[in-house]
């Protein structure tokens, strides 16, 4: 695999990743994810790289080609429901994927030191930490001990769903999603810098339980989720389903 050198030999940024081509760009990214989801939603799976063959090779380096900073709910795990597998996602989970300044260091480690191209914020229906948020704003009853941090990051999300008439749960997990991309990119200047330049885009999904899909509520650039889909699936088609 080539590097691209910087010419005059000026020492470019540090960005250690020797980037799989088929994955070094956002929207190829965000197909890939896709396209594993739709595997995972039609009862299709392909378990994609956790072989024991794959599991020695990424053990010198990893080259994720997507973070997700999801909620911690078990029902949740993203190399089941984006059927991947090992060495391909840098996971962050807190529940309600609040984003603290040790996932936005994660975060960042993963898109400039990894040069990981992709950013997923996801989130789900019924999540327990916004409707323990809600509870909250409703009674004033805070909670015990640290779960406070993670009611209080959720509340600025239940306020502007109060401001734009949002009542249902699930339409507040939606704009909690929503503000937690713009939270990641108003909380790391790092990060928004590395959207700026193209070099990776940051989206929102809401995941439904029952379902087990995903459908995209925000992303940045706008409309960058639309192009990820119409990318396509990526790589050839599957050979014998196991
Ligand atoms: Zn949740």
């Amino acid at each position: 695999m080539s590097h691209s050198g910087t010419p005059g030999g000026q020492p470019g940024p540090q960005r250690t990743a020797d980037r799989a081509p088929a994955l070094s760009e956002p929207a190829r990214a965000y197909a890939e994810l896709v396209a594993g989801n739709r595997r995972f939603v039609g009862g299709a799976p392909r378990h994609p790289n956790q072989d024991a063959g794959h599991r020695a090779a990424v053990a010198d380096g990893q080259h994720p080609f997507a973070v997700i900073v999801g909620c911690s709910d078990s029902r949740l795990a993203a190399e089941i429901i984006f059927d991947r597998g090992l060495g391909d996602l840098f996971v962050v989970r807190t529940a309600g994927h609040t984003a603290g300044p040790e996932v936005l260091g994660s975060v960042e480690y993963a898109v400039t030191v990894l040069g990981t191209p992709l950013v997923v914020v996801l989130g789900h229906d019924s999540c327990g930490a916004v409707q323990a948020a809600r509870e909250v704003a409703m009674t004033g009853t805070q909670p015990q001990g640290h779960l406070r941090a993670v009611v209080d990051a959720v509340l600025p999300s239940l306020r502007r769903a109060e401001t734009e008439g949002v009542q249902d749960i699930d339409g507040i997990v939606d704009i909690h999603i929503a503000q937690t991309v713009e939270t990641l990119l108003g909380q790391s200047p790092v990060l928004a810098d590395e959207v700026a330049q193209g070099r990776c885009a940051v989206v929102g999904v809401s995941y439904r339980l029952a379902a087990g899909a995903v459908r995209p509520v925000a992303a940045v650039p706008a409309g960058f989720a639309t192009l990820g889909e119409e990318a396509g699936p990526l790589g050839p088609a599957a050979p014998a389903a196991a």
